[in-house]
């Protein structure tokens, strides 16, 4: 069934069972991989909101939360952009930290905020997104955990917004 949000109409894409299921697995291999670690997980704010909290109650090893947001707002000089970090403090130093995002499209803003959690001196840091869009991904750098990879087109739910509506759909929608 087609939904609208705001002006699109979305059709169904990825189930909530489909969404559970593979958090379940992505926890699993986490607390796996981090067993005995004590990571620290960055959750990129607004998008992963949905996606964090049901990843947290499935991982089952001592950890931390912290939520970074991206500001980015208009130098007065014609430098352009500059970007930091709402959130992020000296408490990641040696830490493994595992960045969270709801989905990784050109790559840029992943990449923006590699650098910036770089600067505080992590011990180690990986990069886990829900959805990542091959096609689309312009960068070098290797994603370590996907959730789902997903043709190039625009997806709404399950945390994600089309101009700040859709993030209570309990699926993910895609354009029609
Ligand atoms: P990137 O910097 O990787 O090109 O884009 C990442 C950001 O663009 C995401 O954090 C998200 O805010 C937005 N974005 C990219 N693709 C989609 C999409 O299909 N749906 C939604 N809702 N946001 C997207």
């Amino acid at each position: 069934m087609t939904i609208k949000v705001k002006d699109l109409q979305f059709e169904p894409f990825i189930s909530h069972h489909s969404i559970e299921a593979r958090v379940i697995e992505l926890a699993n291999r986490l607390t796996v991989d981090f067993h005995g670690k004590n990571p620290l997980f960055l959750s990129v704010l607004n998008g992963s909101f949905m996606f964090t909290s049901d990843l947290m109650k499935a991982f089952l090893s001592p950890c931390e939360i912290s939520f970074i947001k991206l500001a980015s707002y208009q130098g007065t000089e014609s430098t352009g952009q500059v970007q930091t970090l709402i959130g992020l403090n000296n408490s990641i130093e040696n830490r493994d930290v595992i960045i969270i995002e709801d989905i990784v499209d050109t790559g840029n803003t992943v990449k923006k905020i590699l650098e910036l959690v770089k600067d505080h001196k992590p011990a180690s840091i990986q990069i886990l997104t829900l959805l990542f869009k091959p096609e689309a991904f312009k960068e070098d750098f290797e994603i370590d955990y996907v959730g789902f990879e997903i043709e190039n087109k625009f997806v709404v739910g399950y945390g994600l917004d089309y101009d700040g509506y859709g993030r209570n759909l309990d699926q993910i929608y895609v354009v029609v």
